[in-house]
């Protein structure tokens, strides 16, 4: 397993102008250069998730291709937490009638109302479709969902594409990871990355720990 992230770095995360984070994108960015980050991606979610959890909100669009960072050096960046959306593995990827180059791959119940048993073959039919779109799957290990999940096989065909799994730190330290699940995840992704899945500005603490258990298991010294 190869991790593709420093400390520095985080792919995963949520603001109060375009989905379910409690920070504006400009309060995050901010925050983020004080506690040393260099990269981040703002990855809200799709508009699948938005419409099933009725939040209205209609500031996307152009603002977030004119935006920029002028408060420090932190590389700033938009994506898409999408979402499958069915058993073919039809996808949303889109917010507010745009989409974005950076899609993470996710199942939230409140987008994806199909019997999770088949769940597994989704992800399969999802990622014979977007593989050239998703730079990862995230919280595979969800433990809502994980139940239904065949990790093996999803993971096999994430290797396939080089396609890398998320270590998610927020579920992780929350208790909604299943652990068991996770830890065989980590030993058949051939990649990895670890992000917070921030939605309040002190999830950011959630990477140190993640960091903390690949190295206590052995993943990377
Ligand atoms: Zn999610
Ligand atoms: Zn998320």
């Amino acid at each position: 397993m190869k991790l593709l992230n420093t400390i520095h770095e985080d792919y995963h995360m949520h603001s109060i102008n375009l989905s379910d984070g409690f920070h504006t994108v400009d309060e995050i960015v901010q925050y983020a250069g004080r506690i040393g980050l260099k990269k981040i991606v703002i990855t809200d979610h799709s508009q699948a998730v938005l419409d099933g959890c009725n939040i209205t909100k209609k500031t996307w669009m152009s603002w977030a291709t004119r935006w920029k960072n002028v408060y420090n050096d932190v590389e700033v960046s938009f994506g898409i937490e999408g979402d499958i959306l069915d058993e073919e593995g039809d996808c949303c990827f889109d917010i507010w009638w745009s989409s974005r180059d950076f899609l993470i791959l996710a199942v939230h119940n409140s987008a994806y109302k199909w019997d999770f048993k088949n769940i597994t073959q989704a992800y399969i039919n999802a990622l014979h479709k977007y593989h050239d779109t998703i730079k990862y799957i995230a919280h595979l290990c969800f433990e809502k969902i994980s139940e239904f999940v065949d990790v093996e096989a999803v993971v096999k065909v994430a290797n396939h594409y080089h396609i890398p799994m998320e270590f998610n730190a927020k579920n992780f330290v929350l208790g909604t990871t299943d652990e068991k699940k996770l830890l065989q995840m980590l030993k058949l992704a051939d990649q990895v990355y670890i992000t917070s899945d921030m939605h309040t500005l002190s999830d950011f603490d959630f990477l140190q720990v993640a960091f903390d258990y690949l190295k206590e298991h052995g993943f990377i010294s």
